[in-house]
C-alpha cells in the first residue's frame, strides 16, 4: 500500500483545507500553530532543519506548550555548528528534539554507493539520508509542521499556510509561509532565539556540511547550496 494511502491525512476535505488555509493566510505564525496543536494533537510534528525560521518556529512552539514533537533530520553531515545549536536549543527551551537517521551509516553508504555520494550524486545522497528518513517519521502522523516560506525558491512560492502534502500523505502546516528573512530575523532579535553561528560568517542557508557555502554579498541567499549544480531541494519539499 502507498505511503499515501496509509497516512491519515487525508481524512480532511480539500475544501475545509482550503478554508482553514485562506482563513490563517493572514494571521500570525503562532495562532497557525495554536490551530495545529489543538487540532492535531500528539498527531502532528514540527521538523526543524535548524536554520532561522527552524529556530523561530521553536521558540513559538515553546510558549504554547511544553509537549509537541520536535524532530531533525541528521544526516551524519551536519555542522559542528549545527550539533552545538541544538544542545543550546535544548537547554533554552528545556525540551527534548528527536533525532531521526538514514538506516545507512556513512560507512555503509560509501561500500554500497561509493565515497562523496553527495558528489556525485546528489539527489540519491539526499533520498537517503534525508527523505527516506522523513518518511519513517511521518509514517502514523496526521500532519507536520515545517519552517518553509515562500520566498525562499521558485518550488516553495505556492506554499499554503495549510495544504496538504500530497508527497508524503499528510497534511503540510507551514506557519511562516507568508514571512520575509527580515521578519524572521527581527522575531530573533526581539525574542534572543539562539541561532546558527554560522550566520556570521556568511553563511545564509545552512544544510550538510559538504553541500553548504558562505554566499558573496549579492548572491541569492540559497545560492551556497549545492553550488555550482541545478539542485535547490533536498526532496521534502514539492
Ligand atoms: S545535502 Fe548533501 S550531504 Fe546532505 S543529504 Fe543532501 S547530498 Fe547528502
Amino acid at each position: 500500500m502507498a505511503l499515501a494511502e496509509l497516512a491519515l491525512g487525508f481524512e480532511m476535505a480539500d475544501e475545509d483545507l482550503r478554508a482553514i488555509s485562506s482563513e490563517y493566510e493572514h494571521k500570525p505564525p503562532e495562532a497557525v500553530l495554536r490551530w495545529a496543536l489543538a487540532e492535531f494533537g500528539p498527531d502532528v510534528a514540527l521538523a526543524t532543519g535548524f536554520g532561522a525560521e527552524g529556530c523561530v518556529l521553536i521558540d513559538m512552539v515553546a510558549q504554547l506548550t511544553n509537549g509537541a514533537r520536535i524532530f531533525y533530520l541528521d544526516t551524519d553531515l551536519l555542522f559542528s555548528e549545527t550539533y552545538a545549536l541544538c544542545s543550546r536549543l535544548e537547554a533554552r527551551y528545556g525540551i527534548r528534539l528527536e533525532r531521526r537517521s538514514s538506516r545507512l551509516s556513512l560507512d555503509l553508504q560509501a561500500r554500497q554507493f561509493g565515497d562523496r555520494l553527495w558528489e556525485r550524486q546528489p539527489d540519491l545522497c539526499c533520498r537517503l539520508r534525508k527523505v527516506e528518513p522523513l518518511q519513517e517519521v511521518l509514517i502514523g502522523l496526521r500532519a507536520w509542521i515545517t519552517a518553509i516560506r515562500r520566498d525562499q525558491t521558485a518550488a516553495r512560492a505556492g506554499a499554503g499556510t495549510v495544504e496538504r502534502d500530497p508527497k508524503f500523505g499528510l497534511i503540510k502546516i507551514n506557519p511562516l509561509a507568508t514571512w520575509s528573512s527580515a521578519e524572521v530575523w527581527d522575531y530573533i532579535d526581539t525574542h534572543d532565539v539562539p541561532h546558527n553561528t554560522l550566520y556570521r560568517y556568511g553563511y545564509t542557508s545552512i544544510g550538510c556540511a559538504p553541500c553548504t557555502t558562505p554566499v558573496q554579498i549579492g548572491e541569492d541567499p540559497r545560492e551556497g547550496r549545492w553550488r555550482g549544480s541545478c539542485k535547490t531541494e533536498c526532496g521534502l519539499h514539492r
